[in-house]
């Protein structure tokens, strides 16, 4: 998708702060990070929301999930994080490439926002 910014990012058509990557799967920093750790995990693959998994790219979330999980453990947050997936308008969705939030370093509360 060439108009989507996760693509781009992908592609290296913005610089961006890299994480962690691997064939399927690339970690970068948020632009405006919500907590001390914010990183944002995404598929390569252009999947506009989580409505758009089918049975032919449910698998990437485990990838997704996996360095996610390698991350935390680089930043030390064995104390606790949250991973935050956004959908659609009611989930204030605001980029439509699928992304895991990994959010951690702090206190979270609950209800979310
Ligand atoms: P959403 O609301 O779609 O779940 O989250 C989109 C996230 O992308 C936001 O946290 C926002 O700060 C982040 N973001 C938007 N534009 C850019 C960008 O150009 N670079 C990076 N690294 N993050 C971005
Ligand atoms: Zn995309």
């Amino acid at each position: 998708m060439s108009d989507c910014l996760f693509c781009k990012i992908v592609n290296q058509e913005i610089p961006t702060n890299i994480i962690a990557e691997n064939e399927n799967v690339l970690a970068f920093n948020d632009i405006n990070p919500q907590a001390p750790v914010h990183v944002l995990i995404i598929p390569k693959e252009h999947i506009p929301t989580t409505l758009d998994l089918n049975e032919n790219n449910y698998q990437v979330l485990s990838e997704m999930g996996k360095m996610a999980n390698e991350i935390s453990k680089d930043f030390e947050l064995q104390e606790g994080y949250r991973w935050v997936v956004n959908t659609n308008k009611y989930g204030g969705q605001a980029v439509y490439h699928i992304h895991l939030h990994l959010l951690g370093g702090r206190q979270m509360s609950w209800p979310p926002g």
